[in-house]
């Protein structure tokens, strides 16, 4: 967005043309200006006809200009962009040095930057100085690196760095940068320039010429001329009753009951109604504002409603929207605020702009890229086209694209699979700000994985019928205790996960391991009550926290648990710190070889604390008396040995 903006600070320089009359050029470069030699014009710039008018250079002006207007644009920026011109045949006065600064329509000049109009400093601009080696002009270099002297003759490249500047009469000596200030007060002093901030970003033509969009309200008037609806009769809403054509053109245009209307101003019947729409972009800019009242009467917004809701917590969005929709939307809400509708300066807290999905594409050399469904796989692994029986070539994954085949029918899969294995292996495959490679193996993998749940608890619903669920590892053993910390863990990591991180894929594959120590300690479960109750507390902890990723097949097994409703209504499982803390750690403290004593430590103690700890324990210090210590190494946070 900053590129896109594009401001800059810079000066505005009026340049007297020989024959009168004068071009202003907007820089960032005013400590330059003594070393300005030529100037470029946009070939598009509307001088550029003018001046060249009477000086025997029009055809070849104009056969340039006619060729320049066809170039693509979008390449100027590029560095090994052709840099050509035809000097137009006039002149204008350097303000500062007062040469005679030859004309020049270049075509890497852009009429949409500044004024169109450039002056070129070959000895300090590597665009200007390929031009003007190209065509012959001077060079005069105005900014001196420390440590260096360039010499303007042998150069072979501009010069763009910092250092104090030459050839430049009174600022001689001063650093450019500082220069640069200077300068441009010097030049606002004498009248020859004004300060000012440049935009890359050019205005924004709203209208657009089809049906769907917010009719713009507007009133042709042959009296009163271009008449805003009155305010009273706003919204202007698009009629219904439209036939489309097949030439593309909006139905507006030739829909009376819509175009007919009569002047807000004087009253006249025989009025035409704007037929163009709005850009979409402009009411993509403030929807979400909107939708905080949606049904509000009184008002764009409803102020306590705005306040409550904005600003977005979060926007999830393709990065396709990075550029343009999200800096339209934070033009509105600047506007807004300015207009005292919002408080806030920014409409959005976070941005996540997710990746997008790819596959292998599959290339038959007959018939070009073909769907994977036209591909038959031999036992070989050898793949062939069914059309024509070619081998079909596997080429690299790419962004799924109907033109290059590699997509999936999401409609056939869900009928195979259902929507749940789709979503989880989606959420699985990658973080969401990340690419996506379609895997039919991990589809194949989520849809395993949700059986495995689902026969876990149908084996275990009838068990724990009627138990509690019981989330606390005090008094539990062995198995019992591993699997309630487990869950507790579990649900810790998840809601982190979830949680304004957005690790959906780690999320996801905690609960598998959860899935799995429940697969794993089954067969040593009896089934007394207590069993029953840390079983049920896991297995419902699975359901809630697999609820957001799969929320059908949660709902299911919710109800097989014997509940009723849906999961997503459900409070989200909380976890137990006290659950989790590991126990403290015995350590064993032995001197030359021998267990002199033991002491136990928190779970969580480094090396370093460990070796403290030994090296302070009583015992230890009356066994040692005194003696210096050579050496300790503690063992795996479980064994400290003291050599003395
Ligand atoms: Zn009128
Ligand atoms: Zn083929």
């Amino acid at each position: 967005q900053k590129n896109w903006i594009g401001k800059s600070s810079g000066v505005e320089i009026r340049f007297l043309l020989e024959k009168g009359g004068s071009i202003t050029v907007f820089t960032t470069r005013a400590d330059t200006l003594f070393g300005a030699t030529f100037m470029s014009l946009a070939p598009e710039h509307p001088l550029v006809t003018e001046l060249s008018a009477g000086t025997g250079k029009e055809a070849h002006v104009r056969s340039f200009v006619e060729r320049m207007r066809r170039r693509n644009k979008s390449s100027i920026q590029s560095d090994d962009y052709v840099k050509e011109g035809v000097f137009t045949g006039a002149y204008c006065i350097n303000p500062v040095t007062g040469w005679k600064m030859p004309i020049f329509a270049a075509s890497f000049a852009l009429a949409a930057y500044g004024t169109g109009a450039v002056m070129a400093v070959p000895a300090h601009d590597q665009r200007d100085f390929e031009f003007a080696v190209k065509y012959g002009l001077k060079r005069v270099v105005v900014i001196q690196p420390a440590n260096e002297t360039i010499d303007p003759g042998s150069m072979t490249e501009a010069y763009t760095g910092d250092g104090v500047l030459m050839n430049s009469q009174m600022f001689d000596g001063m650093e450019n940068i500082k220069a640069q200030g200077a300068i441009a007060d010097y030049l606002e002093k004498e009248g020859k320039g004004r300060k000012t901030v440049n935009y890359r970003l050019r205005d924004w033509g709203i209208s657009r010429q089809r049906y769907w969009g917010a009719p713009i309200p507007v009133v042709y008037c042959k009296d009163c001329g271009v008449v805003p609806v009155r305010e009273e009769d706003l919204p202007v809403i698009l009629p219904e009753d439209v036939e489309f054509g097949e030439d593309g053109k909006s139905p507006l245009v030739s829909l009376e009951s819509f175009t007919k209307t009569s002047c807000p101003v004087c009253g006249n019947p025989d009025c035409k109604r704007e037929t163009d729409t709005m850009d979409t972009f402009v009411e993509s800019s403030w929807y979400f504002e909107r939708y905080c009242s949606p049904r509000y009467e009184n008002g764009m917004l409803d102020p306590e409603c705005v306040k409550y809701w904005m600003p977005v917590d979060q926007y999830i969005g393709g990065i396709e929207h990075a550029i343009l929709h999200l800096l339209y939307a934070r033009y509105f809400t600047r506007v807004l605020r300015e207009l005292g509708l919002v408080e806030y300066p920014e409409p959005f807290d976070r941005l996540l702009t997710q990746g997008m999905v790819c596959k292998e594409t599959l290339r038959c050399p007959e018939h070009g890229f073909v769907f994977p469904d036209q591909v038959l796989s031999g036992a070989d692994e050898t793949r062939t086209c069914r059309l024509c029986g070619e081998k079909v070539v596997c080429g690299r994954i790419e962004k799924m694209s109907k033109s290059k085949k590699n997509v999936v029918d999401p409609a056939l899969l869900i009928r195979k699979y259902g929507a749940d294995t789709l979503r989880l292996f989606c959420l699985f495959a990658a973080p969401p700000e990340r690419d996506l490679d379609w895997s039919d193996q991990g589809v194949e993998g989520a849809y395993r994985f949700l059986n495995r749940v689902w026969r876990l608890v149908r084996d275990y619903a009838d068990a724990v019928a009627g138990t509690a669920p019981l989330d606390d590892k005090e008094n539990l053993t062995g198995d019992l205790q591993s699997v309630c910390k487990k869950t507790h863990e579990t649900i810790k990591k998840v809601t982190r996960d979830i949680d304004g991180r957005f690790h959906f894929n780690t999320a996801i594959s905690s609960i598998m391991e959860l899935v799995n120590t429940l697969y794993g300690v089954r067969e040593n479960f009896g089934s007394d009550a207590v069993t029953c109750s840390v079983i049920r507390f896991a297995l419902e902890s699975v359901v809630l926290l697999l609820g957001p990723f799969v929320p059908h097949i949660a709902d299911e097994l919710w109800e097989k648990l014997g509940h009723k409703g849906s999961v997503l209504t459900v409070k989200w499982p909380e976890y137990r710190e006290d659950a989790i803390r590991e126990e403290d750690r015995l350590v064993v403290v032995q001197v030359n070889g021998k267990v002199r004593s033991r002491f136990t430590i928190a779970a969580d103690a480094g090396d370093e604390q460990i070796e403290s700890a030994a090296l302070s324990n009583e015992r230890i210090i009356s066994y040692l008396g005194g003696r210096p210590v050579k050496k300790v190494i503690v063992v795996k946070k479980k064994l400290v040995n003291i050599v003395a």
